[in-house]
């Protein structure tokens, strides 16, 4: 007999909130479900090339879709690597990715940007349409198969049954209309088809369904009957495969969410067929949104890597550099072998060769973001520019020269994002340095002291409001010969106006002394300045660290 097991509370909120929010769109699930088989199907396919004691055809290989009006059954049947009892628990019974949910909860939808949506729910889905989801499994390599029963929230059944072959069967009862929702339409044959085409059409296996063809009757060719026919529904050709002028924009985003690469809608794609010495294709995004987890350790860079069509990696981390692990997207080479293990792919020069053509075609294409489509690259630069910041940073500064027309800072006189090419092209001639000033906001930036005296000769003044941007730029020193000055350095560079140090010092020699008594451990001296104007003081400090960097520096971990 089989017994309950209640989903696990965070799985049961989770459940909830999908169904009711995440998506809006019903017709995913299926999306969702010939994903999960098709993925299953590259795990077996991928064990099949590699192991000899496999053989399997590629024939063999396939998803079906039947759906039955009179049971209101839509069955989903894989032939892949299936599911042992524990994988049925483990990958349905739980949501393992659930630390996305506590993150959630501590960080209620800030920006209207909804975390939830972050991260895959795939299966879940399938409970948008169905009142009740069977999953009947046989995984490769074992004897029994399993059945998985869940009516939703409440939790699920797992029992022993009979099944022939290795692979997966998910059998959906499909929801009865109500008032203000029809479910019928994913029992009917056309529109199945038309949701395979949309989304699903370039998966790498059939997805056959039995469709209702006319075909004479008997040998009469004039009277006409209605059977039913497997029909293959996808084209099978890989996105990545098909020439660029086929291809639509929606084509591009419905496999950026196919594939699960972001919930966001990707700013730009890139795709690449290089037919040289190293034969490749590849589909790159740029996406909109940073992933919830993006600035953190558990962040995973990385492209999907194929041989030849078959899936050898998911996440090949060599592929993208770190200032650029943002990238979204898929390689595909006919020179990689299928068998290579991760430690050789780090020393594969194919590999590098590919890597490094990729680099330098999501830079062209960054820049020219930046050049045609200013407010698209102005959106990416709030999700990604930080990362750019710490690209430069990092490596004692080697990929400044990737990365350094990349950059922008708010600007007080442009009073918005410039690059540093901007900045430098408007100096005037008299000007010799690139001026910044550091702090929390640009609005108290603004009142700073120390901009006074550049502001006034009418520089430009770059706002430096993040952690890392000082210690990018230190990295930089300098960009197009100008070297980078911070308002408050000692040497602005110009002549100020000719009230000396001395003199303000000995005329208020009684106050200084009195000053630098009270703040003794405080400050380390105060002194006259000629870097004021309306404000009667300011802190400095002495050398290249400035009091901003002195701040960071002392918040950082030993
Ligand atoms: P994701 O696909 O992002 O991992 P899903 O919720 O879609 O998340 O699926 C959860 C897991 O269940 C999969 O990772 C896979 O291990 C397993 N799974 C789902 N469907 C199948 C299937 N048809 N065959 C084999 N395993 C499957
Ligand atoms: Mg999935």
């Amino acid at each position: 007999m089989a017994t309950k097991t209640e989903f696990k509370a965070e799985s049961k909120r989770l459940l909830e909130m999908m169904i009711n929010s995440i998506y809006t769109q019903k017709e995913i699930f299926l999306r969702e479900l010939i994903s999960n088989s098709s993925d299953a199907i590259d795990k077996i396919y991928y064990k099949a090339l590699t192991d000899d004691s496999l053989t399997f055809e590629k024939d063999n290989y396939y998803i079906k879709l039947s759906a039955d009006k009179d049971s209101r059954t839509l069955k989903i049947t894989d032939t892949g690597i299936g599911m042992t009892k524990e994988e049925l628990e483990t990958n349905l019974g739980v949501i393992a990715k659930s630390g996305s949910l506590a993150f959630k909860s501590e960080n209620e939808l800030k920006d209207g940007h909804d975390i939830i949506g972050q991260f895959g729910v795939g299966f879940y889905s399938a409970f948008m349409v169905a009142d009740v989801v069977t999953v009947i499994s046989k995984a490769l390599g074992s004897d029994q198969a399993y059945k998985w029963e869940s009516e939703g929230a409440e939790g699920y059944t797992i029992e022993p049954v009979e099944k022939d072959f290795i692979g997966t069967e998910i059998i959906l009862k499909v929801k009865e209309n109500s008032e203000d929702e029809n479910y019928d339409e994913f029992l009917e044959e056309h529109r199945l088809r038309g949701i395979i085409k949309k989304y699903s059409d370039f998966i790498r296996y059939p997805i056959k369904m039995d469709v209702t063809v006319q075909r004479p009757k008997d040998d009469n060719e004039e009277e006409l009957e209605d059977v039913q026919e497997e029909e293959t529904i996808n084209s099978m050709v890989p996105i990545w495969r098909k020439n660029k002028n086929e291809l639509t924009d929606e084509d591009y985003e419905n496999f950026y969410a196919e594939k699960h690469y972001g919930f966001d809608k990707p700013l730009k794609h890139i795709h690449l067929s290089v037919d040289g010495m190293i034969r490749y294709n590849s589909i790159l995004y740029i996406p909109e949104q940073a992933p919830f987890n993006f600035y953190t350790k558990e962040y995973e860079k990385g492209l999907e890597l194929y041989s030849n069509g078959v899936l050898i990696m998911n996440k090949c981390a060599d592929l993208l550099p770190d200032y650029f692990s943002f990238v979204k997207g898929m390689v595909d080479s006919e020179d990689l072998s299928l068998n290579i293990s991760r430690e050789l792919l780090q020393h594969d020069r194919q590999l590098k060769v590919i890597a490094k053509n990729i680099k330098s075609k999501i830079k062209s294409n960054l820049l020219s973001m930046l050049k045609d489509e200013r407010e698209k690259y102005e959106q990416f630069y709030k999700s990604f520019g930080t990362q750019l910041k710490y690209g430069v940073y990092s490596d004692f500064g080697s990929h400044k020269d990737v990365l350094q027309d990349l950059l922008m800072f708010y600007s007080s006189t442009e009073k918005k994002l410039v690059t540093l090419d901007e900045y430098v092209s408007r100096m005037p001639e008299d000007q010799k340095y690139i001026y910044y000033a550091a702090g929390e906001s640009n609005e108290r930036i603004e009142k700073l002291p120390q901009t006074e005296l550049v502001a006034d000769k009418g520089y430009e003044i770059l706002y430096f409001t993040d952690d890392v941007d000082e210690f990018a730029i230190k990295m930089l020193m300098n960009y197009k010969e100008k070297e980078f000055k911070s308002v408050s350095s000692g040497d602005l560079g110009f002549e100020t106006e000719d009230q000396t140090n001395e003199e303000t010092e000995n005329d208020n020699k009684e106050l200084f002394d009195y000053m630098n008594e009270v703040l003794a451990d405080k400050v380390k001296n105060v002194r006259a300045s000629k870097r004021l104007k309306s404000h009667p003081v300011c802190i400095a400090t002495e050398g290249e660290v400035t009091v901003e960097m002195e701040k960071i520096l002392q918040q950082m971990p030993d």
